[in-house]
Order: C-alpha cells, then sequence, then structure tokens
C-alpha cells in the first residue's frame, strides 16, 4: 500500500471520499517522506535582521574571545613571584613603568621583576606580567612607585585570550534560533552576516462562500472567517512567511486559478474548508490536477480533524485544513507545524507537558486519536484537567483551555480520576486565583471583572449547575454557581445543598416567554396564556432548551405534557434561543430578560429563577475567594448586576 484513492472526478462528489482513513503516523510518516529530505534553502542576514530566524549552518568562531589576554580589574600588572614574599606586615615596593595601559592601549614595556605597570579593566596585559593586583589592595610609595601588602596568585584577575570563545570552536549550531544572546555572541566575534534558513513563504487561502472578513458587515447566513488569521499567525510562529490571499468562494474555476497563483509564488499552500463530503467542497478535486504525486491523505484518524486533506504536487506540501477552527488548529499543529518547522530549519517544537488528573470520565471514539482541550485547576492532591470543548466548531474553547491532552486511537474512553498527560499552549501553567464551576450567567462576568482588573486569574468552567454541584463537592473550585429548582420544598438551590458547602446569595434572573415584537399572538398575554395560544395554532413553532437546564424545567411546567412543534429544538444556551426566535427559525421560547432586551425581542415575565452559589467552605479564607465577596456585596457590583436587568439577592 503506497497510495491512497484519487479523487475520481466531480460526477460522484460522495464516492471519492475518506475511502482509506490513514492513521494519524501513518499520514504523517507518508507526508513527510513525501516531502524530505530536501534541501533548506538559506540566505545571507545582517545580525539585526536574522532576529527570530534558523542558524542555516553551524557557525565557528574565526577569533579567539578575547583575543588577548585581558585585565579584569583596574589595578597594576605585576610578575606574581615578586610577591611571593610579602605579607601585612613586610611589604614589597614595585617601581612604576612609565606606561598606562588604557582599554584599547597596546603595551610597549615589559614588566621586568620589580617592577609594575598601571592598568585599567579591559587592558592588554604587557609581557612578563602574569597577574593583576586590584588598585584597592595598592599604596603609591613617592611619585614613581607603589606597596603591595598581600600575595599575588599566577593568572589572577586575568582573562587569557580565548578563554571566552576559542577560535574554531563551534560557536552556534545550524537550526539554533538566533536571539540576543546569540547575536551577541557573534558580534564579539565581530560576524556581521549569518546564513540563515529562509523562511518558506506560505500562501493561505480560506474557502467557502459563507466567509466575510473581520472588518466587513455580516450578511444573513454569513461567518467571518476566523482560520484565515488563525492559519496566518500559526505560520508566523512557526518560522513561516505567511501570505494571506483572502477568502475565495467554492467555485472550481475561481478557486483552481487562485491554487495556481498562489503556488506559483510560494513553497507551501495552505487551504482551510471545503475537504468534507458537501457537494460543494471542490479544494481537493482541484489538488489532482495541480501536480504529482497530489493527493497523500485524506482523511485522519484524528478527532477533531478526520477530513485533513494532505499533498504533494510537484514538491511543495498543499494541505488543506478542515473547516471547523479548533480542528484546523489541532491538525495544523499536530500535523503541519512539524513539516513547516523542518523546511524552516527549526528543531521540532518542545511544547510543556504537565500531569494532572480528570475528575470526569471523557469518552472517545474507537479508532481515532482525540484531542481534547482542557482547563487546569489547582486540586485537592495536584492539578486537574477540566474538558473545556465545546464542540470542534467552537472557538473559545481554545482561549479558555490551557492545553489538551491526547486519548489513545485504541482507547474508547479515558476514565474518571486518570492521570493523564496534558500539552500546555503555554510554555508554563499559571493555575487560576478562583476557579468557577457550574452554570454561566452573564451577570458572572460582571461581578468577576474587578478581579480580573487586579491581576487575580479567574477562571470559570461552564459545566451546568449539577456538574458544578459535584465539583464543588471534590473540592475541585471555590464556587459552584446553580440554580436548581426543587419541586418538593418549592425552593431553590438551599436543598442542593451538602456538609462542606454553603450558599453565597448571588442574583435573581426573571425568566419568560420570548417572541418577536409586534406579533400579535403573543402580545399583552400572561405567559400562561401566551403559551396556550402559541398551542392553539398549529404553525406556531417554539424553542426549548436542553435536558436539565433550569429553564427547561420551567417550561415544561407550562407545557404541562404537550409536545409541540419545535419540542425537540433543544440548544444549550439562552443566547441560541433569543437567535432561533430573532431569525424566525421559531416563534416563542423562554429566555431571561436581559438576553431577550439584548436581542430587542418581546418579554413575558414568568417565574423569577435564584442564581446563587454553592461555596466550598474549606475555600472561603482564600484571598482571591473573599475578593469575590466583596465584588458581590459591593456598590459598584450590585449597580452593575441591575444595569444589565438582573435583581441582585
Ligand atoms: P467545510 O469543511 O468547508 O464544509 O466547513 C466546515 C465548517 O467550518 C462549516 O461550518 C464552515 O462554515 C466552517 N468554516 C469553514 N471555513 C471557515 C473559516 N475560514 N472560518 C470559520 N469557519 C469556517
Ligand atoms: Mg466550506
Amino acid at each position: 500500500m503506497t497510495h491512497t484513492p484519487q479523487p475520481k472526478g466531480a460526477d460522484n462528489p460522495d464516492q471519492d471520499q475518506f475511502l482509506t482513513i490513514l492513521s494519524r503516523e501513518d499520514a504523517l510518516a507518508r507526508f513527510e517522506a513525501a516531502l524530505f529530505p530536501r534541501a533548506v534553502p538559506s540566505e545571507p542576514r545582517s545580525l539585526a535582521a536574522a532576529l527570530g530566524c534558523a542558524l542555516a549552518e553551524d557557525v565557528v568562531a574565526p577569533i579567539d574571545v578575547p583575543p588577548f589576554d585581558r585585565s579584569n580589574v583596574d589595578g597594576f600588572a605585576v610578575r606574581s613571584a615578586d610577591l611571593a614574599s610579602v605579607t601585612e606586615a613586610a611589604p614589597v615596593r614595585l617601581i612604576l613603568n612609565d606606561e598606562v595601559i588604557a582599554c584599547g592601549v597596546a603595551p610597549v614595556r615589559p614588566v621586568l621583576s620589580g617592577t609594575a605597570t598601571s592598568i585599567a579593566t579591559g587592558g592588554p596585559v604587557p609581557r612578563g606580567a602574569d597577574a593583576i593586583v586590584m588598585v584597592e589592595h595598592t599604596q603609591p610609595s613617592g611619585m614613581r612607585a607603589i606597596e603591595i601588602r598581600r600575595a599575588a596568585s599566577p593568572g589572577q584577575f586575568i582573562s587569557y585570550a580565548g578563554s571566552d570563545i576559542a577560535r574554531g570552536e563551534a560557536l552556534l549550531r545550524a537550526g539554533t534560533i538566533i536571539g540576543s544572546r546569540e547575536i551577541g555572541m557573534l558580534a564579539a566575534c565581530g560576524i556581521a552576516q549569518v546564513n540563515v534558513a529562509r523562511r518558506p513563504r506560505v500562501a493561505i487561502i480560506s474557502t467557502g462562500d459563507e466567509l466575510v472578513q473581520p472588518g466587513q458587515a455580516l450578511r444573513p447566513a454569513a461567518i467571518y472567517d476566523t482560520n484565515g488569521a488563525i492559519v496566518t499567525a500559526a505560520i508566523s510562529e512557526n518560522g513561516g512567511e505567511a501570505h494571506f490571499l483572502g477568502a475565495i468562494p467554492d467555485d472550481d474555476a475561481l478557486l483552481e486559478a487562485a491554487m495556481r497563483k498562489a503556488l506559483a509564488t510560494s513553497d507551501m499552500l495552505v487551504l482551510s474548508g471545503g475537504t468534507s463530503k458537501g457537494a460543494g467542497d471542490v479544494s481537493h478535486r482541484i489538488i489532482g490536477r495541480l501536480g504529482e504525486p497530489g493527493i497523500i491523505a485524506h482523511g485522519v484518524a484524528l478527532k477533531p480533524g478526520k477530513p485533513l486533506c494532505l499533498a504533494v504536487c510537484d514538491g511543495k506540501p498543499v494541505i488543506i485544513l478542515p473547516g471547523f477552527p479548533t480542528s484546523a488548529m489541532f491538525t495544523f499543529h499536530d500535523m503541519i507545524v512539524p513539516v513547516l518547522r523542518r523546511m524552516a530549519g527549526l528543531p521540532l517544537r518542545s511544547d510543556a507537558k504537565v500531569t494532572a488528573r480528570v475528575p470526569v470520565r471523557i469518552a472517545s471514539e474507537l479508532g481515532r486519536t482525540e484531542f481534547v482541550m482542557v482547563s487546569l485547576v489547582e486540586g485537592p492532591d495536584g492539578l486537574i484537567a477540566y474538558p473545556t470543548g465545546k464542540g470542534s466548531g467552537a472557538i473559545t474553547s481554545f482561549a479558555q483551555a490551557d492545553g489538551f491532552l491526547r486519548i489513545d486511537a485504541l482507547a474508547d474512553q479515558l476514565p474518571a480520576n486518570a492521570q493523564t498527560d496534558v500539552t500546555l499552549f503555554t510554555p508554563h501553567v499559571r493555575v487560576p486565583d478562583l476557579v468557577i464551576v457550574g452554570s454561566h450567567c452573564t451577570g458572572l462576568d460582571l461581578v468577576t471583572a474587578p478581579l480580573a482588573h487586579a491581576g487575580l486569574a479567574v477562571r470559570s468552567i461552564a459545566v451546568g449547575s449539577l456538574g458544578g454541584l459535584a465539583a464543588a463537592k471534590r473540592g475541585e473550585c471555590d464556587f459552584a454557581p446553580i440554580h436548581l429548582f426543587d419541586e418538593k420544598t418549592e425552593t431553590y438551590n438551599t436543598p442542593y445543598l451538602t456538609e462542606g458547602l454553603e450558599l453565597v446569595p448571588g442574583w435573581r434572573r426573571m425568566q419568560g416567554i420570548v417572541f418577536r415584537k409586534g406579533d400579535r399572538r403573543f402580545e399583552g398575554l400572561s405567559a400562561k396564556d401566551a403559551v396556550r395560544a402559541a398551542l392553539a395554532d398549529p404553525a406556531c413553532i417554539m424553542v426549548n432548551r436542553n435536558q436539565g437546564a433550569g429553564t427547561r424545567i420551567l417550561i415544561d411546567r407550562l407545557l404541562g405534557g404537550m409536545r409541540p412543534d419545535g419540542y425537540w429544538n433543544q440548544p444549550r444556551s439562552h443566547n441560541a434561543v433569543a437567535a432561533a426566535i430573532a431569525q424566525q427559525r421559531a416563534d416563542w421560547g423562554m429566555t431571561i430578560a436581559p438576553v431577550a432586551h439584548a436581542s430587542d425581542l418581546g418579554f413575558i415575565p414568568f417565574a423569577e429563577e435564584h442564581y446563587d452559589f454553592a461555596l466550598v467552605k474549606a475555600r472561603k479564607q482564600r484571598p482571591a475567594v473573599q475578593a469575590f465577596l466583596d465584588a458581590l456585596a459591593s456598590e459598584a457590583g450590585r449597580a452593575a448586576l441591575e444595569r444589565a436587568g438582573f435583581r441582585p439577592a
């Protein structure tokens, strides 16, 4: 087996996909075999322009540094043998030679026995001398002599020629990234210019009819081009010279022209999108026409990232990253960065790793190497890695994550409490000062703002009320924000607390029916009547909430067992409900007042929900916890909550 199926043409778009899924290791090995070995092109650069570049070849020191035996102190050059018998009580008197060796002055007079020559720090040691005596350890003795009261060992305060850098020594190795220290070493040897690896020119193209560049207005059903910006930055971060060519629509002819043009002037081409099964996905079909050998792997057992397409066209790597930004990022870092760095003459990336425990079981698809983004928090017995992923379409999971863990292709899960390696996105972990795990609310950001501005690292991990409570019981967070209604007692939150937890009242959120302003079916009605009206109209579509959401309990109470059209549309957030109604995918739903108002929707209040905090008592004295409690109780905090439509408790 040396080859994967080639595209069979646009007439049968679904069948040319993923017939052979390669393992991550196989795909990378084939890709590298098709690209390497190859010479790394180099170019001469001045020291200043070489900053951040990789040296293309070893640099051998052309001179000794220092170039001569040099004094390290201000003092006198002497013969150490003259001072062999000296003591505090029996000082030695040396006659001064008629010369002062300043920096940059070549000595002309030898130091004969019984004499000394005045010398400055950095001055060349004169002939005959083998030690320097510090000026502080001498006393003038008449106009032309000094007295010395302590012995000097041979070589004292002298840096010998070549003691720092010896001529012929390997100064810097090929592949070294040139930073200020390297520039210093080169300058010390008198080197003004070095051969560095030429940064590979990498062209970047986003594909998709739906893409709009940041800074421009978003039209309906369009999204901003995220990959263009991320990939461009990630290429620069890994030694490439990135040239972003914009987003091209899913049009065979347009895209082929753009790809040909890009390849003609670049060493590598990275596209994103258009690599999955969609009929409009054309990029991978074009590759077959661009040069040999073409596609090396299309479909890799990665999660996220299965549709990754790796190709080589006439010696140049052509890559199609999956469209979803998170998938694009993972595949780029895992599969493309090693190749790019090798082309750029850079050493492999060495990412920092830590060991952490996973608090919950993480299911994984058998047969695919899976990457899971995690947030790190300090637990009772070491670091804990919370999965933060929101699915491969989510970009924020990247910003909130500290790193990722890898689940082997042969594993179908990572069991709860497993210890695992976490690869960090940054060189160091910064364990957050305040950890909030539970239900998310935009009000939370208002309360934590002053903490963040004061330099405290606040991490809030949205796992829902029940997940947060469980984390609080395990002592893995400071607070769990919860809004759990207890049917039996008809109260919020308190009945759910257990030993070791304490309730900190948060704020009230008005839940109610949302609809588009002006919708006659709902204007002016009570919540109960509005739902009755909705049920009476067969054309009316609702939007529900996910099982386990506090809001869902309220909806089910209002519906009393009915399942109207739209019931199975169950998004996980308040904002999704508002968007569905604003965009006319649904006509009514339930959300909180601030979200309804932000989307300019009609709102019928129904019930006030209590959003409170389960505080882990053992953590109460922590400074960040106190700061949070202060912020929550502060005038400014309460005012900010009220402005946003919440009612502080
Ligand atoms: P595709 O592989 O083209 O089918 O894209 C898969 C998903 O990723 C779709 O939801 C696309 O809208 C989305 N996507 C594709 N390219 C980009 C991009 N450059 N930025 C953000 N999302 C993208
Ligand atoms: Mg697309």
